[in-house]
């Protein structure tokens, strides 16, 4: 790096010791992860929520109907009709997104049924004729952690990625949402309340049989995969068999909410702090997508601030709001040749009104690399763990989410670090795969509707 003062070397330093997770560490909390695991099965409980889906097969891939799924995640809302086909594994979709409004995160439960119900509405008046007689099942993939005793119900334990609607936690959404669609008279009937993760999970297993785990790297970040009823003492008193399978949507953002192995730096603590939900999901606020621009945001303004390092004399009011620059801004940022980092520069520019020096502009294309890098080696510990608790040698996991399909090198770093924790020899072919996984919160809604039906139809549980 040529041309670098040398204050701003000594503070790129600092910040590589701050961001760099080594392997011991990386295996430290893998090892804290496999025991949270397990304590959120016990019957006690622990300080993951390991939540029970009522999910309890793997498909076959001759799932056959049709559904539709609504997917609620942490940006759009999504609505689906999907085919699955008398091929194996085969599918047909339709869908229509509908960017939810940033008012409607902090609003009220009325609105917010209010609006899914009128996408609903607006879908279904667009796509189907009016004699059309509908009554299709749903499967509503609403992507919060929730207490579910039956598939079609679900208690919101608490909003996360920045949500924080009244009237919903502590309350089983189900009877809200079908409330607004009865009050449209919307022939439609809920079957399965489902998680993206388990969605992903499923999804990925109707069209290859060596999935194990599914995982999201997005908005926010968690995992899902298939657990013996056996080895979940919480769910004991229902006598399930011990070999009958049970999805577990682990909520690992939650993990290490007690500070106990993650390294965090004096910048996740504000972002913690300044959150709807402070002490909630240590774990995602490190390395989801709705947090790395935010990350980036406040060292920023830290070396200007308090160490008069960065953009002298310039106004960055800008830049002072908060979640004013995304993950995306970090992936152009990381997209950009080194060589001159013209479209940094631009982009610095034409979003926060900054005329960064060159030093200036190679300190912020180091941060990003380390905030890209921190994010994707911190999340191969979940999947990691996953493996290690259920003995997994060999499998493929399914992952989806805007970071994992859109941040560059997230999946290399990723995959480099499994390697590190898994202790893998090196030169031979992964026994772990992270891939992309098919589309969990429509197609994986409805495989799960279908096998839901299938369950009640043979009429065990
Ligand atoms: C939610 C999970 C979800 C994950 C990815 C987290 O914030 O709590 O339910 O699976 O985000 O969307
Ligand atoms: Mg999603």
């Amino acid at each position: 790096m040529a041309d670098v003062p040398k204050t701003l070397l000594d503070e790129l330093s600092n910040l590589e010791n701050l961001f760099t997770v080594d392997a011991a560490t990386l295996k430290k909390v893998t090892d804290h992860f496999v025991s949270e695991l397990a304590a959120g099965l016990e019957k006690e409980g622990g300080n993951i929520p390991m939540n029970p889906t009522w999910v309890m097969a793997f498909p076959d891939g001759d799932e056959q109907g049709t559904f539709l799924a609504l997917d609620m995640g942490g940006t759009n809302l999504r609505v689906c009709e999907i085919t699955l086909t008398e091929e194996k594994g085969e599918f047909d979709i339709i869908q229509s997104k509908y960017r939810m409004p940033e008012e409607l995160k902090t609003g009220t439960a009325d609105e917010l049924w209010e609006y899914i119900a009128d996408c609903l509405q607006q879908f279904i008046e667009f796509h189907h004729e009016e004699e059309e007689v509908l009554n299709l099942p749903l499967g509503f993939t609403f992507s919060y952690p929730a207490t579910q005793h039956y598939i079609d119900h679900g208690i919101l334990q608490r909003w996360t990625k920045g949500f924080d609607i009244s009237g919903v936690e502590g309350e089983d959404v189900v009877p809200q949402f079908q409330a607004a669609l009865e009050a449209r008279n919307l022939p439609i009937k809920l079957v399965a309340l489902i998680n993206d993760t388990t969605g992903t999970l499923i999804a990925s297993a109707y069209t290859d049989q060596a999935m194990r785990v599914g995982c999201i790297f997005g908005t926010g970040c968690n995992a899902a995969y298939m657990e013996d009823c056996g080895s979940i003492p919480k769910l004991k008193h229902l006598n399930l068999p011990d070999d009958c399978p049970m999805a577990i949507n682990c909520e690992y953002g939650a993990f290490d909410n007690e500070h106990k192995v993650l390294p965090i730096t004096k910048y996740d603590t504000i972002i913690d702090e300044e959150s709807p939900r402070p002490g909630q999901q240590a774990f995602e606020k490190m390395i989801a997508g709705l947090y790395l621009g935010e990350i980036f945001r406040l060292v920023l303004v830290d070396l200007h601030e308090n160490k008069n390092l960065l953009f002298e004399g310039q106004d960055i009011s800008k830049l002072k709001k908060p979640y004013t620059i995304d993950a995306s801004f970090l992936a152009l940022i990381e997209e950009d040749p080194f060589e001159n980092l013209q479209e940094t520069h631009d982009l610095f520019e034409k979003d926060l009104n900054i005329n960064p020096s060159k030093p200036e502009l190679e300190l912020c294309r180091r941060l990003a690399e380390l905030i890209g890098t921190r994010a994707a080696r911190l999340s191969a510990c979940g999947v990691a763990a996953i493996c290690k608790k259920k003995n997994i040698e060999t499998c493929h996991v399914g992952a989806d989410g805007s970071v994992f399909t859109k941040y560059p090198h997230f999946k290399a770093r990723g995959a480099q670090a499994l390697r590190e924790i898994l202790d893998w020899p090196k030169g031979k072919k992964d026994p772990v795969v992270i891939l992309s996984a098919e589309d969990g919160s429509g197609v994986g809604a409805a495989v799960i509707a279908a096998l839901t039906l299938k369950r009640i139809k043979v009429g065990n549980t």
